[in-house]
């Protein structure tokens, strides 16, 4: 792993996350070594690696923390995503405590926070999550399959632990986001909608495949599209379980399903009542 400091930790949103409605994205790390086969963020310039070798490498930015600290002020009460190239939650967070960090430092700010992870260390932070006013934490949860997904995204965290951080933090009363994106092959349809409709997210997403072909953007990946032709899953059938899903709960698709948590309602002013002439 690779350590580095860097000149900045929140930076302009692009791309899908500005359309959202997001002003500010923030990454401790560069990489991933979670490694998910169809990953967009493979494929970004910044990488300066070629897209076969991620998931296999991880850059740290041992300074975010006190980063931070110096700029929270600039994305108070803001919307901010964190994190759109990288997961908060990997492996080296565990020791590094890089997010941790970030989120002690945001905190008296108070932005409007979007958490992204396929993480269940994300309990870890329960503590400090409560106390953002306006957060969200959206959890990928892309299959019901622990064969699926050991398929596509081997060094990932199982399924039933992402339900169970979910769970969690839900019972903390944090907002909670369910993503199945990208929705990957599902082994039982009509029981995974269930399950979702009944965990009553605040939000749900989901997201067919994006074939972009190899070229710069959302992709598959090739590993990924030779999967997906194996197993025999394909757009009708990603289609069903979205009509399925929608039989319980408001679903979100692609893009349409990334935008900021409401502003928290600012404290109420308690009109002064006259007692006593
Ligand atoms: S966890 Fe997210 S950032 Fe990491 S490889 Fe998977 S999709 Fe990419």
């Amino acid at each position: 792993m690779e350590l580095i400091e860097s000149r900045s930790i929140f930076s302009p949103a692009t791309g899908f996350i500005r359309r959202g409605g997001f002003e500010w994205t923030c990454n401790p790390y560069v990489g991933c070594t979670f490694g998910c086969t169809y990953c967009y963020a493979a494929f970004l310039p910044q990488n300066r690696r070629p897209a076969n070798e991620w998931g296999k490498w991880i850059t740290a930015k041992k300074n975010a923390a006190a980063l931070a600290e110096k700029q929270a002020t600039k994305v108070a009460g803001q919307p901010v995503y964190l994190s759109s190239v990288t997961d908060p939650y990997q492996p080296a967070e565990r020791s590094l405590m890089l997010t941790r960090g970030i989120l002690e430092a945001l905190l008296p700010h108070q932005p409007r926070l979007t958490i992204q992870t396929r993480g269940p260390l994300v309990v870890r932070d329960i503590d400090v999550l409560k106390d953002f006013r306006s957060l969200r934490v959206n959890v990928s949860i892309p299959t019901d399959s622990e064969r699926v997904r050991q398929q596509f995204e081997p060094k990932a965290p199982p399924l039933e632990g992402r339900w169970d951080a979910v769970q969690q933090l839900k019972d903390a009363g944090v907002s909670v986001g369910v993503c199945v994106t990208p929705t990957l092959p599902i082994e039982n349809v009509d029981t995974f909608a269930r399950r979702i409709a009944d965990f009553k997210p605040d939000v749900v997403v989901c997201q067919d495949f994006h074939d972009a072909g190899g070229r710069f953007g959302a992709d598959t990946g090739a590993t990924a599209r030779g999967l997906l032709a194996e197993i025999g899953w394909g757009p009708a059938d990603y289609r069903r379980f979205v009509n399925r899903l929608r039989h319980g709960v408001r679903v979100f698709e692609g893009e349409s399903g990334f935008f900021p948590p409401p502003a928290a309602e600012a404290p109420v002013a308690v009109p002064a009542v006259k007692l006593f002439d």
